[in-house]
């Protein structure tokens, strides 16, 4: 009820209600469209499963059954770094992922899933919808015949999990870290050694001590995943995903293959996802944290002050020589740092100034 009522306020739902939950089964066999949703998330995975469920549903409610999205977990049709692939050749029309997880198909793509003290979810969608962001990330995923959508955002994550507290950044020598992303290379930087795993993978490896520690994502999402029964100690902030947006990949050739209003039924049900999934996470969060501190004693640390200072140095390092790869890198990375200049001016009398005002006295 809770979703549904999200929708009616969202004013998107009014459309096609009767399609929704009653005339879904029967517009399965009359619908124009029958398109695959592959995800980098093990099925019905709180948040990110089942965000990608919320999704389909409401392509499906919103077209009157003519778009009918079936979601596979990954590991289903292809394995969770496989979904870039898939989506680009067309084994499935759509795809739910993070652009963080694309590295070794751009460098430069990681930067529309977020970057290490970087913007917010909130500067997130300032800059993609408004600020010329999701221009830039069409253009990129152009020439992989894919069409961008941001789906989502994981609100600032836990800085991760640890079985030794981090005391100075000697602490992170040799550690064997699942970080994805840009952060994983500032983790390397710091002397760490950064792994790649999906998040269904990381508790058996962080269980078995294959790694050290991981980040994943937040109270919400890791508690469902149960690293709080392979590690101690979780420490904040999330320095390296200040507000990582996830994406909806479509595949170019599909999406053009729709009239414009199924179009738009795509593009704006991605919308409603991307900000559904962030009140998901804020009214979600509070909660988790406090069952993983007081039910399962779990021990919550702040990064100290001077990793937090040498961790941003080296992510200026990364941040800079990411501009430098070619002419579009250079290009983003000009557009996102000109728009966390601005937003960090703004925030500083507004948000920033706000939140202090309200937790003084
Ligand atoms: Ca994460």
């Amino acid at each position: 009820m809770q979703r549904r009522d999200f929708f009616k306020q969202a004013g998107v739902a009014s459309l096609a209600l009767g399609a929704g939950a009653a005339g879904i089964g029967t517009a399965r066999a009359a619908a124009d469209h029958q398109w695959k949703l592959i995800t980098s998330w093990p099925k019905n995975f709180p948040m990110l499963g089942t965000g990608a469920n919320r999704l389909a549903e409401l392509i499906g409610e919103l077209s009157g059954g003519r778009i009918q999205v079936k979601v596979y977990g990954a590991g289903e049709l292809v394995s969770a770094f496989e979904v870039f692939d898939a989506v680009a050749r067309g084994t499935a029309e759509m795809g739910h992922s993070v652009a963080s997880y694309w590295k070794g198909k751009s460098e430069i793509a990681q930067f529309f899933a977020g970057v290490p003290f970087g913007m917010t979810a909130q500067e997130m969608n300032g800059w993609l919808y408004h600020g010329g962001g999701l221009e830039l990330w069409t253009e990129l995923y152009a020439r992989f015949g894919l069409i961008p959508f941001p789906a989502g955002n994981s609100e600032v994550q836990m800085g991760g999990w640890f079985n030794k507290e981090i005391k100075s950044t000697a602490d992170l020598q040799g550690l064997k870290m699942r970080m994805p992303g840009l952060g994983g290379e500032v983790i390397r930087r710091a002397g760490g050694t950064p792994v790649s795993l999906p998040g269904g993978e990381l508790f058996t490896a962080l269980e078995s001590g294959v790694i050290d520690a991981t980040e994943w994502a937040s109270p919400y999402i890791d508690l469902a995943s149960g690293l709080h029964k392979a590690a101690r100690y979780y420490y904040y902030p999330g320095f390296h995903e200040p507000g990582t947006t996830l994406e909806a990949m479509v595949n170019r050739a599909a999406f053009e293959a729709l009239p414009a209003d199924l179009q738009a039924i795509v593009r704006n049900a991605c919308k409603a996802i991307n900000q559904d999934l962030l009140a998901e996470q804020t009214a979600r969060n509070p909660g988790a944290l406090r069952t993983l501190i007081e039910r399962h004693g779990v021990l919550l640390r702040a990064y100290p002050d001077d990793v937090i200072a040498e961790l941003k140095r080296l992510t200026e390092e990364v941040v800079s020589e990411s501009a430098q790869k070619d002419a579009f890198s250079r290009k983003v990375v000009a557009s996102y740092r000109k728009f966390l200049q601005e937003s960090k001016e703004w925030s500083r009398i507004s948000e920033l100034a706000y939140l202090q005002a309200r937790d003084q006295g």
